[in-house]
């Protein structure tokens, strides 16, 4: 009996100690380079998400605005994935620890400890005001696009693993309070979610460098 408790015990701690780990569960339109761009910012990803003082600051951050999951409220009804009801619960920091943590998106199992990803690589045009839109996620498919020049090719490290980051908290349900993430800090007085994550993950690459 000892010794299947003590097995229980190391088992468990090792349960514990596990960061989750980046999946890709789809690749769309990426040709052989930016599979390569890929593959080096998912090792970059991967390094953050196992780095201890992120998972502390995802604890510590504060998070502005209201953080209901509603961003899957505005599917379609015939979607891929179920429309949700519109979600009233206001995350807490742990909460949204523990949803990272655990991998709790809809794809794949539930709480597989899988970071799930769909990816989409897309050449973005410029917009009248001369803009270019990074990437984002289709709420219906779960599916994130990226900017193959700004994101996956930016010719900064790091620079497509936060975004993913960022995008992933999108999946999770989060949305920003405006259209235009830029003027959602305004409204909150500070960065939503998934801007927040986001940076999170800049802030702790610059240790890792
Ligand atoms: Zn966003």
């Amino acid at each position: 009996v000892k010794f299947v408790l003590s097995l229980l015990l190391v088992v468990s701690n090792l349960h514990v100690q596990a960061y989750p780990k980046v999946h890709i569960d789809t690749l769309i339109d990426f040709t052989a380079d930016d599979s390569a761009a890929l593959s080096s910012e998912l090792k970059i990803l991967q390094k953050i998400l196992s780095t201890d003082t992120f998972w502390e600051a995802i604890l510590n951050a504060n998070y502005y605005c209201a953080n209901w999951r509603r961003l899957h409220h505005y599917r379609r009804r015939n979607a891929q994935y179920p429309k949700w009801k519109k979600d009233k619960h206001i995350y807490s920091s742990k909460e949204i620890q523990r949803l990272l943590w655990t991998g709790d998106d809809e794809i794949g199992l539930p709480k597989d400890g899988l970071i799930n990803l769909k990816l989409k690589a897309k050449d973005y045009e410029q917009n009248k005001k001369g803009l270019t839109r990074h990437g984002g996620t289709d709420r219906n498919t779960l599916i994130i696009s990226s900017n193959r020049k700004t994101r996956i090719h930016s010719g900064k490290k790091g620079t497509y693993a936060c975004h993913l980051l960022h995008e992933y908290m999108h999946v999770l349900g989060f949305k920003h309070p405006k259209s235009t993430p830029s003027k959602t800090k305004k409204k909150c007085g500070g960065d939503d979610v998934t801007l927040t994550v986001q940076k999170i993950g800049i802030a702790t690459l610059r240790t890792l460098n």
